[in-house]
């Protein structure tokens, strides 16, 4: 792994805030799972403060931001909600916190939409567009009554999406805020959801980079059975390519793990992970496998239904990629169950066998 540099060695305690430039605040609100945290930010404005992300809709999230508003912002309101995308650690207390202060939300059209669409529970699975989706990556039927009952389990550890604000306002790629006499780009990138909004700001040379770069974690690139030919990983590589044309020497200020220096480093990293991936599945794929006879190549453990179906629309996402490159071809064999095999002929000359990154212990789960 690539040495990253963190001026920072622990989170803020929940509840309380940390200066980490001028007028840019970091605090973290509690998440289940070995994640444990997701990173908020606030900036200071002339008239009150920008809450950047809200974290997950639960009760105690909600208790500690009361915390935060009395305690740390001298008196002054939000008055305005950035969220980087539509992820429940992320836009969970949006609702939350625009009713309270009635400030507007700001995000992407993409996110600030498929967010609305699957709040309410637009997202079950109980459909023969999911039951196609999972057979055909090699699942058995009774796989979707197991995920059925997983999902409906989500709503107590706050995995499900909440209810959004009833309306928003609009960022676009190279929109530029005006936000306490600084100027704040939107950079968005794609991959890991549809229209992710970084902040980056030129003069204080910091990035708020949500999960579209994450120092240590790998963020969830993944098909699902919603948009089930959708090439994810190839928006996510060019993303990154166009990432790695911001400054070298940016603060990051992610949402998971701890904030660094070292941007390019950790962008160079992640597109030669996912090179590795996808070559470690090409040569396996010489003889014809299905996504979930895949899964061994990516991850190490046994996976309960819910990481196996982060995991299923990972593995996919890199085969259609794959695909899309002309590097292996795809067939719908009479099982009902898709069988991906190689067939560049210069797979031979590129492979390497035995040398490829450890499986990971398990998909992410955000
Ligand atoms: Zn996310």
């Amino acid at each position: 792994m690539t040495d990253l540099e963190y001026p920072w060695a622990e989170h803020p305690e929940p509840g309380t805030t940390l200066e980490v430039a001028p007028g840019v605040r970091w605090l973290t609100m509690p998440m289940g799972g070995s994640l444990n945290h997701i990173n908020l930010y606030l900036l200071e404005d002339r008239d009150g403060w920008w809450v950047v992300d809200t974290g997950l809709p639960l009760p105690d999230v909600s208790a500690l931001w009361e915390t935060v508003f009395e305690r740390e912002l001298g008196g002054r309101p939000v008055i305005g909600v950035i969220c980087t995308h539509m992820h429940p650690d992320h836009v969970g207390q949006s609702h939350y916190i625009t009713e309270r202060f009635h400030c507007p939300l700001y995000m992407t059209r993409a996110e600030y939409y498929q967010a609305r669409a699957f709040s309410g529970g637009g997202n079950n699975y109980g459909n023969w567009v999911a039951r196609d989706f999972y057979v055909r990556a090699g699942m058995p039927a009774a796989y979707l009554d197991e995920l059925r009952r997983q999902w409906e389990k989500r709503s107590s550890d706050g995995m499900s999406m909440p209810q959004m604000p009833a309306g928003y306002q609009r960022l676009e790629h190279g929109d530029v805020l005006d936000i306490g006499g600084q100027t704040w780009q939107v950079v968005v990138g794609s991959g890991h959801s549809p229209e992710h909004a970084c902040l980056y700001c030129p003069a204080l040379k910091v990035l708020l980079s949500g999960d579209q770069i994450l120092p240590i974690i790998t963020s969830n690139v993944s098909v699902h059975p919603t948009e089930p030919e959708a090439n994810p990983l190839k928006d996510w590589m060019e993303s990154h390519d166009r990432l790695l044309k911001l400054p070298p020497d940016l603060l990051v200020l992610p949402a998971h793990n701890l904030p660094f220096y070292g941007v390019r480093e950790r962008l160079r990293e992640l597109i030669s992970h996912h090179e590795d991936r996808m070559l470690a599945i090409e040569e396996h794929c010489v003889t014809p496998a299905t996504a979930k006879e895949l899964l061994p190549v990516l991850f190490a453990r046994e996976l309960d239904p819910r990481q196996m179906m982060m995991a299923l629309g990972e593995a996919i996402a890199h085969l259609h990629l794959l695909m899309h490159k002309n590097r292996i071809e795809r067939r719908l064999d009479e099982d009902g169950h898709y069988r991906f095999r190689s067939i560049d002929p210069d797979l031979a000359r590129r492979s390497h066998p035995d040398r490829h990154d450890a499986p990971s212990d398990g998909p992410m789960l955000v």
